[in-house]
């Protein structure tokens, strides 16, 4: 077999390597000096230096590491987006398929205020969610990502950015390849390891998950007493179209999922954001947004208004700016906070909706 990223120990929190070496009848404190490394993208035990000879070689054989190999880099002409097509190998001979996510990291340098870096991170190798608009769905879904592979990409974006002198990830949303909460124990997990201070320490705050809507995840998220950011694809504000759109709408309709939402603000007190993506002539109109300020009222919202990004297949068209510029405003007036969202990125395919796994097209 030939390359396949090693990722296990990447996926274990500080105290989960404490106890690995507890049982490998090595003092718990080794685990913390491990966590350090991995953490700092260190995955050449060799380079442990205060890690004694015989540990290294110890850990070297039980548990090989590697990160995922860069096979692609483009960077967009404005040199605001970046996106790597990430390779982690096939998983056996009996599924030769390789397991490949493309990461998008947005560079953005203030001049003002100190640069910020925000990775868009994949937890699914494909996806199974079918939404109408969107080029990951389009060949369903291929597998879950591991925690270890979810930190691994978090990883490969900090060592790009290292490597280009651009410094380090301040912020991440999960609004990649995939939706986050139909491999939510992974996610959480991997939630859990790039929080922590002794590693990546990036802040709950500074982490927003994406979800299509999976209403018993958006409450066991609300429940896990942490403030890490939601945001809610919600493109429609009818039953009657999100159906259409998503089909998720079919399982978990508007009622549901906004009390899911309410439920969550009300643990979090946190603000959500809703992704509405305008899509020509479809969900772009006045009473469409009228509709979407009656169903936010009131709520802790913020509206992100996206021109839907131009996927081949799909047939969808992005709303011109002046309607867009309509939308926003009715939003606004009705006192929902709305912003346009900059669209970056589409001249390497690396905006939303636009990532798929596929690149032999
Ligand atoms: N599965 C999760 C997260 C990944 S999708 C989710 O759906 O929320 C990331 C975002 O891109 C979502 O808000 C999604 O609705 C949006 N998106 C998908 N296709 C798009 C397209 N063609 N143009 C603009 N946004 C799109
Ligand atoms: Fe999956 Fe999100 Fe794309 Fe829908 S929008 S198909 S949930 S990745």
């Amino acid at each position: 077999m030939d390359f396949k990223a090693q990722t296990g120990l990447l996926g274990l929190t500080k105290d989960e390597l404490r106890a690995l070496c507890k049982e490998l009848k090595l003092p718990a404190f080794k685990g913390d000096i491990l966590f350090g490394w991995l953490q700092q993208g260190v995955v050449d035990y060799n380079a442990m230096t205060n890690l004694s000879r015989k540990d290294r070689e110890q850990l070297a054989a039980l548990y090989p590491l590697s990160l995922p190999q860069v096979i692609k880099e483009q960077v967009s002409k404005d040199g605001t987006t970046a996106k790597l097509l990430l390779d982690y190998g096939a998983d056996n001979y009996d599924n030769p398929q390789r397991v490949q996510i493309e990461l998008v990291i947005m560079l953005y340098n203030r001049r003002e205020s100190r640069s910020r870096h925000t990775l868009c991170i994949s937890t699914q190798a494909g996806c199974a969610m079918g939404c109408a608009f969107c080029a990951t769905g389009l060949s369903g879904l291929h597998r879950n990502l591991t925690a270890g592979e979810i930190v691994a990409q978090v990883l490969t974006g900090k060592l790009w950015l290292n490597r280009h002198g651009l410094g380090e990830v301040t912020n991440l949303v999960y609004m990649g390849m995939g939706e986050p909460f139909a491999n939510y124990q992974q996610v959480m997990q991997s939630l859990r390891i790039i929080n922590h201070p002794d590693g990546l320490n990036l802040g709950q705050r500074r982490v927003t998950v994406s979800t299509c809507g999976l209403v018993p995840e958006i409450k066991r998220f609300a429940d896990e007493a942490a403030e890490f950011g939601l945001a809610i694809s919600l493109h429609a504000p009818n039953d009657e179209l999100r159906s259409r759109l998503m089909p998720i709408n079919r399982r978990y309709g508007l009622a549901d999922l906004m009390a899911a939402c309410d439920y969550y603000t009300a643990k979090t007190n946190r603000r959500i954001s809703y992704e509405y993506a305008l899509l020509q002539g479809v969900n772009d109109g006045k009473e469409q947004a009228q509709a979407l300020a009656e169903l936010l009222g009131g709520k802790l919202a913020h509206v992100n208004l996206i021109p839907v990004n131009f996927v081949e297949e799909t047939g969808f068209l992005p709303s011109p700016a002046e309607t867009l510029n309509e939308f926003a405003a009715i939003l606004n007036s009705r006192g929902i906070e709305t912003t346009v969202r900059e669209k970056r990125g589409s001249d390497i395919d690396g905006a939303c909706g636009q990532l798929r796994r596929n690149h032999n097209r």
